[in-house]
């Protein structure tokens, strides 16, 4: 396997902080991390990933949570509510009939919020304190508002977040509501927010904060050395593949750059990093198409459509980071129904484990992945479940069962009971 390398730039630049800084991942530009505020290259509007002068291995790791792996992170503490150290479930059913050597279920459901974002806030709003903003925004399918409410909330700095109108789960709107976000419904869908709030921050108005921001990307790293460690601890080895839904290819950016720094800390080898598999849902699938095609860009599809709201996305801004990790590890992207995806929460609930939409699309993709022989009955498997059940309660009273109606007395009770 050839990995690009964690740091290609063999010497620290004059620019480090602390041993961090921005670079480019397209020209190798770099800059400094916190004195000016970046999302793309100044150069050739690339983007933008942070580079540290030495990588830490897991001797170096303790204590709990993201915060466990502040040596691997470019701030040494964050805005923190305790978020990380979710649990990494056995799914006895769903291993068995899935056939594999040992299936993990991921639960990042269980953050703070109810999903992964909150990893990527308590490091972006620790990074938005130091550089001194006095406004934080973001695009959001649900979840990024949600936490990025709630994290902006603790740290005591206005939140703006663009959702797209009628296509947001009642749990996260709720979120972002109750934790005191300004909230604007925008006439379009997601990536028609992400367009608008990224000008609004290149103007000035805001910090944003999603996953073009390299620094939330760090926190989401956290999911990656996490998993390994849970993983080795439960089973004694380290899982093979790794399968996630895709949205804006955050987390495939982000656990890769994990893995690659571990390899480059010494701690992995090149061929123990696990093949990373991306999942999407059919009506919003362009990273399947582009890995379909061999191709090192996506094409942006501008209808988008599924039930799993969280991964409705038709252009994936992290795709250029994404495409080499599935790349480079021998993975794939496979594109599952809205019904594939419903059968999966139930299979998911059926093992005690709640998840939204979205998150049930990792194990509906693998399912669909051993079917087709892409995934061998030998295999380790991890599946990350992104958001909890909660987030959305009408996906998930619509795929389970009705309640009877009683009278309200223990005959009556009974009778109906048979
Ligand atoms: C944000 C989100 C995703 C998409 O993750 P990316 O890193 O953008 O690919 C998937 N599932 C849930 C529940 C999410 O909130
Ligand atoms: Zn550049």
């Amino acid at each position: 396997m050839d990995l690009t390398l964690a740091n290609p730039t063999a010497a620290t630049p004059d620019c480090a902080d602390d041993g961090a800084w921005l670079a480019c991942i397209d020209c190798g530009w770099t800059g400094p991390p916190f004195e000016e505020i970046r999302y793309r290259c100044p150069d050739c509007d690339g983007l933008l990933e942070v580079r540290y002068d030495d990588h830490p291995t897991f001797d170096d790791f303790s204590g709990r949570g993201v915060w466990r792996y502040a040596d691997a992170l470019p701030v040494d503490h964050g805005v923190s509510i305790d978020e990380g150290d979710t649990p990494l479930y056995e799914v006895p059913t769903i291993e068995d009939e899935v056939g594999v050597a040992a299936l993990r279920v991921k639960h990042e459901g269980m953050n703070p919020t109810g999903s992964f974002k909150d990893r990527g806030m308590t490091v972006g709003v620790r990074v938005a304190e130091k550089l001194g903003v006095d406004r934080l925004a973001c695009a959001s399918t649900g979840n990024t508002s949600a936490a990025l409410a709630c994290y902006g909330a603790r740290a005591g700095t206005p939140v703006l977040v663009l959702l797209p109108a009628g296509k947001v789960a009642a749990g996260k709107v709720a979120q972002a509501s109750l934790h005191g976000a300004h909230i604007l419904e925008v006439d379009g869908n997601f990536d028609d927010c992400l367009d608008v709030v990224a000008d609004l921050a290149d103007r000035g108005e805001a910090y944003l904060l999603n996953s073009l921001n390299p620094f939330r990307l760090e926190g989401q790293k956290t999911i990656g050395l996490e998993m390994l460690e849970q993983f080795r601890e439960g089973t004694g080895s380290l899982p093979d593949r790794v399968v996630l839904p895709v949205g804006n290819a955050g987390n495939t950016s982000a656990l890769f750059k994990a893995f690659r720094e571990l390899v480059a800390a010494g701690e992995l080898a090149p061929d123990e990093v696990p093949t990373m598999t991306g999942v999407q849902a059919e009506g919003a699938a362009p990273m399947v198409e582009a890995v379909a095609e061999g191709r090192e860009t996506v094409r942006r599809w501008d209808d988008v459509e599924t039930r799993a709201t969280a991964i409705r996305i038709g252009n994936p801004v992290n795709a250029p980071k994404a495409l080499p990790a599935i790349r480079e590890t021998g993975g794939t992207a496979v594109a599952v129904s809205d019904e594939e995806i419903t059968d999966a929460q139930r299979a998911l609930a059926r093992d005690g484990v709640g998840v939204e939409p979205a998150s049930a699309a990792s194990v509906a993709g693998l399912r669909k992945l051993r079917e087709q022989g892409v995934v061998g009955s030998d295999e380790r498997v991890v599946c990350l479940t992104t958001g909890h059940l909660l987030k959305d309660p009408d996906a998930a009273a619509a795929a389970g069962v009705e309640p009877d109606p009683v009278p309200a007395d223990t005959e009556g009770v009974l009778d109906h009971l048979g």
